[in-house]
């Protein structure tokens, strides 16, 4: 059975005007490595922390600031929250298709509350807390191309003709703000479209994007906004002593209008002077060391890399499902092709790297989790092929040989074969990126016996599950399989109105 909405009743939880309040008990485990009778033993003692989570349910009217406002992913995503928002329909020539938000986690996924006379009962993932409703928001950003959205979404192809002829009047009028250009840092053949630059220093430019972000939230009456990157994927910055290893020298490079620091690093400093949430949905390392401590420095949300929208998302599930299953993977082999803009700009061999290195950790955590298959340090061999296609447009392929070792030493071959939009993939993930951003920042938590309460960690794993290659603070596992960053984000949600997480027993039904 499904319910649109629920409330908690525990002494655990209090509801106020303005917050949720819960009191939680944190059940973890703790290892210690001892001599027990002179043998070293591995000791496991679980123990219960207790936290308090503290919930503004204050829902603020957003903004949403994209940097490459006009491409794909930017026009598809608009064009999709007005569609959703004004009821839209349209003929294709199957049936008529209703706008709706299919490939979202908080708009179109649900959880588990409990069970009811037998019934398990599920709720819309968005009624765990009060999060900003799509439709209040509103979207702007930069884009180097000065084209207006409607026409963008029009250049794009990746919409039905019947939805872009009705979504023109809302989109015609939207023109993106002048964007910071560097063609050192994306492919050659994104110069044509270079036609709406900010000019300046470096230090003028990060100036011009503060100076953005404050006329856009004053002229729409905003109370918040989230930036997020989903311009062109950059080659990496070279990480160099000095130059932006701390926040000193990167902000010292910064006045010395060094070459080295991308446009992406420089809408990252802009906004975290700003304290506006930035995070980035491409894989090159926007966040130099000196850029993640100035955001932990100034306490503003940084996340990140890379959108987990397609093929990654498949590999974060089939090898968890493989590895979990006691089965081998040897070897992951990965071929993409794709005709849009974003395959242009990766047909360059720097740009193709950040995108290689952001799809090749992936599965990492799942391999090193079990030590029964793989010898430490032993990896599947793993290879990822992306090539430019444009007669595909957006339509990207994907496809996927896994080859594993099952008993006996028998050889499993499993090959995919993916075919999809890629903005049809990424829009619902920008969504769900800056809805969970925001909400992360009005929820603040403290241990038993702490006197304040702190904010999450500014740099925000809580979004791991939207992500390619999850940004972690400095020494913190990464996490990559997916069903454990869905489980991560909905157990945390569910702490802060006193649930506990769920954990699949349903020890209800157990016995005779
Ligand atoms: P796109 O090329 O259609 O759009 C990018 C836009 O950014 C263009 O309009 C371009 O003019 C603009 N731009 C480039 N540099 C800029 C800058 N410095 N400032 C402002 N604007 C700038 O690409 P897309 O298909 O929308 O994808 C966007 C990004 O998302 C790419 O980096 C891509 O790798 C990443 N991504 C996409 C997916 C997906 O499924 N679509 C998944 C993961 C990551």
């Amino acid at each position: 059975m499904f319910i649109e909405s629920f409330k908690v009743d525990s002494p655990n939880v209090k509801y106020t005007e303005s917050e949720i309040h819960s009191v939680y008990d944190y059940e973890t485990t703790e290892l210690v490595h001892e001599n027990r009778n002179g043998i070293y033993q591995w000791i496991v003692k679980p123990k219960t922390l207790k936290y308090e989570f503290k919930t503004d349910i204050h829902v603020p009217k957003l903004g949403v600031m994209l940097v490459g406002w006009g491409g794909n992913n930017g026009s598809t995503l608009t064009a999709g929250v007005i569609a959703n928002r004004e009821g839209i329909s349209w003929a294709t020539k199957d049936k008529v298709q209703q706008a709706n938000y299919f490939g979202s986690l908080t708009q179109a996924s649900s959880i588990r509350v409990g069970s009811f006379n037998g019934e398990e009962i599920y709720a819309p993932f968005k009624s765990l807390l009060p999060m900003v409703n799509p439709d209040d928001i509103v979207f702007g950003g930069w884009d180097i191309n000065d084209m207006n959205l409607a026409d963008a979404m029009g250049r794009a192809k990746v919409l039905d003709i019947d939805l872009q002829k009705q979504l023109r009047p809302y989109m015609e009028h939207m023109v993106p703000l002048p964007g910071i250009y560097n063609p050192d840092f994306i492919a050659a053949n994104q110069g044509a479209r270079a036609n709406n630059v900010i000019k300046g220093t470096k230090q003028e430019q990060v100036q011009q994007i503060i100076k953005d972000i404050r006329e856009f939230k004053e002229k729409n009456k905003v109370d918040k906004v989230v930036v997020l990157w989903t311009a062109n994927t950059e080659r990496y910055s070279n990480v160099v002593v000095g130059l932006n290893d701390t926040t000193e020298n990167l902000m010292a490079s910064l006045e010395k209008d060094e070459a080295e620091i991308s446009p992406s690093t420089l809408y990252a400093i802009a906004c975290v002077l700003e304290n506006v949430p930035f995070i980035n949905g491409s894989p090159q390392n926007t966040f130099v060391p000196g850029l993640i401590d100035l955001a932990i420095q100034r306490n503003s949300l940084i996340g990140g890399d890379d959108f987990k929208s397609g093929q990654t998302k498949m590999k974060s599930v089939l090898v968890d499902f493989l590895v979990g299953a006691g089965i081998k993977p040897t070897s992951i082999v990965s071929y993409n092709h794709l005709g849009n803009n974003d395959g242009m700009n990766l047909s360059a061999p720097q740009t193709f790297r950040s995108k290689e290195i952001s799809k090749s950790n992936v599965v990492d955590d799942m391999v090193a989790s079990n030590g029964i298959l793989y010898e430490p340090g032993e990896h599947p061999d793993h290879v990822v092929v992306i090539k430019y296609v444009p007669y595909v447009g957006d339509s990207k392929r994907a496809m996927d040989e896994y080859t594993s070792e099952i008993f006996m030493g028998g050889r499993n071959t499993i090959v995919l074969h993916n075919t999809c939009e890629d903005s049809l993939l990424a829009a619902p993930i920008i969504l769900d990126l800056v809805l969970l951003a925001e909400l992360s920042t009005r929820i603040h938590l403290k241990a038993e016996g702490e006197g304040k309460f702190h904010s999450f960690h500014p740099v925000a794993t809580i979004l791991s599950y939207l992500t390619k290659a999850p940004l972690v603070p400095p020494g913190t596992p990464v996490v990559n399989a997916l069903s454990k960053q869905r489980a991560m984000l909905e157990n945390i949600l569910r702490a802060c109105v006193g649930l506990a997480p769920e954990n699949n027993m349903i020890l209800e039904y157990k016995w005779l």
